[in-house]
């Protein structure tokens, strides 16, 4: 199904409804958005490094979301 949404006055759209419950989205969801060569590529992020506030590289340890870069300046310390 192809759905056509307008961009908002402040570059807001609209994820229908429908995809939003097959994909389990919800309010306060947060979204990596990269340029692609034919459009947009929305990923949903997995949550943000707790040292740099990054959402790339991102894995858990002990239920603490830290990115590859943080975990390396860490090992880096020891
Ligand atoms: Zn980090």
């Amino acid at each position: 199904m192809i759905n056509v949404k307008k961009i908002s006055k402040t570059g807001s759209v609209t994820i229908p409804a429908t995809i939003r419950r097959k994909l389990g989205i919800v309010e306060g969801d947060t979204f990596q958005i990269e340029e692609s060569d034919d459009g947009l590529v929305f990923r949903r992020s997995r949550g943000h490094c707790i040292f740099c506030g990054t959402d790339i590289g991102i894995k858990y340890f002990k239920k603490i979301c830290v990115c590859k870069d943080c975990v390396n300046k860490v090992k880096e310390m020891f």
